[in-house]
Parts: C-alpha cells; sequence; structure tokens
C-alpha cells in the first residue's frame, strides 16, 4: 500500500509531503483510509524530536479516523466500509499479565507506537495518521459506536481516554470532588468527562481568559492559579486532581488542593516536574500517580460513553497543508481546544 502523508525530516524542520510504502497486509491487518487525524502535542514533540529519540523521516499522527478498505483472511470483527479508530498503540506483545489485563499500553514487552516505533515483526519504523492510509492489527482497531460525529472524535484517542483512564480507575462518580489542572487539549475534555460522570469539578488554571469556558463546559469552581487567596481557600477540598500542565512545574501547590488520601495523577506530559517534598504527601497521607492513555477496551467504552452522551471534543478543522501553521499555534496555545486535519485535503493535493 502506497501512502502520502506528512513528515518532517529533520530536526526542528518543516512538516513537508513525503510518499512511503505501507507494510504489506498480514492475515490479520485491517487496511484502514483515513478521514480525520487529531493534532495532539506528542506530534509537535515528536516532529522536533524534543524527545530526542525521533527517527527521521518521522509522519506523526495518532488519533485516528478511518473507513475500512480491506482486510485480512482471518478478521473477523471489521468489514470493509465499517467506521474504525486507531490511537496511539498499533501493536503490544499480548502475552503478558500487563496485556492479559487489558493494559496493552503498559505492555511489558513495551507496546508498538502508532509512528515513531518499530513493526513486531519487519522492525521496520512505523508511520502515523498524517497520512492517506495506514495498516493496522485488528486487535488495535476499534470500531466507532453510531452517533459520534466522525470529523470530531479523534481527539478521544489519544486526549480523551489519558483522561478517561485515571477518572475510572478512581470512580469517579456523583458527589466526586475532581480538580483539573490546565485547561487544554486534555484538560477541556477531561472536564466534560468529569462532569457528565457526576463530579463536581473544580478547575485551576493559570489564565484568567478560560475562567469563562470552564464554567461553560460545566466546571462548579474555577481557581485562578496565581490567585493566592483563592488557593488557599481552595486548600484540602479536592479529592482528585488530573494534573494536565504540559510543560516542567510544581506538583506541591496542587498537592496542597488535596483532602486525606487524595491524589493527584499527571498525565499528558513526560516532562521533569522537579522532586516532590515528602512534605506535601504527609499532610493527608497523600499519593502521587501517572497514568498513559488507556487499553483498547478501555478506549471503546469511553468511545461508548462519548456516544451516548453525546460528549466531543471542541475542534477546529484544518487542511493537511496548514499543520505548520496549526503547530505554531499550539505552541502560542491558540487553539481551543484541538486540531483535526481533514484527510480529504491530502487526497485532494494527490489528484
Ligand atoms: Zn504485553
Ligand atoms: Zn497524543
Amino acid at each position: 500500500m502506497i501512502a502520502k502523508g506528512y513528515a518532517a525530516s529533520e530536526v526542528g524542520g518543516q512538516m513537508i509531503a513525503w510518499t512511503f510504502d505501507r507494510r504489506k497486509p498480514r492475515p490479520e491487518d485491517v487496511e484502514i483510509d483515513i478521514l480525520y487525524c487529531g493534532v495532539c502535542h506528542s506530534d509537535l514533540h515528536q516532529a522536533r524530536n524534543d524527545w530526542q529519540n525521533t527517527v527521521y523521516p518521522v509522519v506523526p499522527g495518532q488519533e485516528i479516523i478511518g473507513r475500512v478498505l480491506a482486510v485480512g483472511s482471518s478478521v473477523r470483527k471489521f468489514r470493509p466500509g465499517d467506521i474504525v479508530a486507531v490511537g496511539p498503540i498499533v501493536d503490544a506483545c499480548l502475552e503478558c499479565a500487563h496485556c492479559a489485563a487489558g493494559e496493552e499500553q503498559y505492555c511489558l514487552n513495551r507496546p508498538t507506537l502508532t509512528y515513531n516505533g518499530r513493526d513486531r515483526v519487519s522492525g521496520d519504523v512505523t508511520y502515523g495518521g498524517y497520512s492517506t492510509g495506514i495498516v493496522v492489527s485488528e486487535e488495535f482497531v476499534m470500531r466507532l459506536p453510531q452517533g459520534l460525529a466522525i470529523n470530531r472524535a479523534a481527539p478521544l484517542l489519544c486526549a480523551g481516554i489519558a483522561g478517561w483512564s485515571p477518572l475510572r480507575r478512581w470512580e469517579i462518580g456523583a458527589g466526586s470532588r475532581v480538580g483539573i489542572v490546565g485547561l487544554g487539549g486534555v484538560g477541556h475534555i477531561a472536564v466534560k468527562l468529569a462532569v457528565a460522570l457526576g463530579a463536581q469539578v473544580t478547575v485551576i488554571t493559570s489564565s484568567p481568559t478560560k475562567i469563562e469556558d470552564a464554567l461553560k463546559l460545566g466546571a462548579t469552581n474555577v481557581v485562578l492559579s496565581s490567585d493566592e487567596r483563592a488557593m488557599a481557600e481552595a486548600s484540602g477540598h479536592l479529592d482528585y486532581i488530573l494534573d494536565t500542565i504540559p510543560v516542567p512545574h510544581d506538583l506541591s501547590v496542587y498537592l496542597d488542593l488535596l483532602s486525606l488520601e487524595g491524589s493527584l495523577v499527571v498525565v499528558g506530559s513526560l516532562a521533569s516536574h522537579g522532586s516532590i517534598r515528602p512534605e506535601s504527601l504527609l499532610r493527608g497521607r497523600k499519593r502521587v500517580s501517572a497514568s498513559l492513555v488507556g487499553g483498547i477496551a478501555e478506549t471503546m467504552e469511553l468511545l461508548q460513553f462519548c456516544a451516548e452522551r453525546q460528549i466531543l471534543p471542541d475542534t477546529e478543522t484544518i487542511a493537511m497543508q496548514d499543520i505548520n501553521m496549526a503547530f505554531a499555534r499550539m505552541e502560542h496555545r491558540d487553539i481551543k481546544y484541538r486540531f483535526v486535519i481533514d484527510m480529504a485535503t491530502l487526497k485532494a493535493e494527490m489528484a
């Protein structure tokens, strides 16, 4: 399968059109015509080699919505024409204890990432969703439930599940007091999800311009992190905090907001947050954790929940050719709250 995509070919380089070969489909493979792909912060980091592990050329994209073109001889779950989704992981060993528990994202033998990963069979580099098509093993393809808008659902596959997984682990429900720190791609969906689960949601943000948005999204309270008095007043009032800030920061100011046995989980960030002083944990036996997206079953649960409740990310649709502009705007936090690429614009370029 010949695919066209947009790739970064050098450190800090621009995204440019690139034609490449997808792997020859295996019996368990699903060939997907990509319709939409979300633009995640990881895409930007990887394109610029911020994590020092990028293999160039890199084709980013790990929030994929598409239509099945063809299926291999052993595929049972999908047929041509099905609308499907693919997230940040396209393979795992499926034999280890973590895979057996449905937590393929934590595969003890390392999951295969959708891009900048290595195919488990051929060893070739994987290429992501900024392209016309992709070939994925059926175990890692999800059916998109009826009723979920295909042009907006893509960000659920990484940003959405990043928040959903910890909310479910904590069994968030009616009466849970949840704090969401940061109102970006992950944060804004997490607010919608926590509210839909019945939680009382407090948004903690550094930007006054987001107060109104947070309330519109369903938050009960908004606290400006720069407002020392408001932060002191909120102290000890939250049971759970989802920290979605993508850059290094001091966790202790947020730990102060937790009540007895409260938990703070860091999502959507690989940044170092420095050292945590035991003092900020011992006044209330508090916990700090971190979480990485979710497994396939849990992601399907999220898609189903969003279809039933009509929960969708707030998106701005762009053309593939606008990706460099989109990256620049993301750096300036000029997006509410997620870009989605309409892949018809890439196919038009080929015609
Ligand atoms: Zn495994
Ligand atoms: Zn992502």
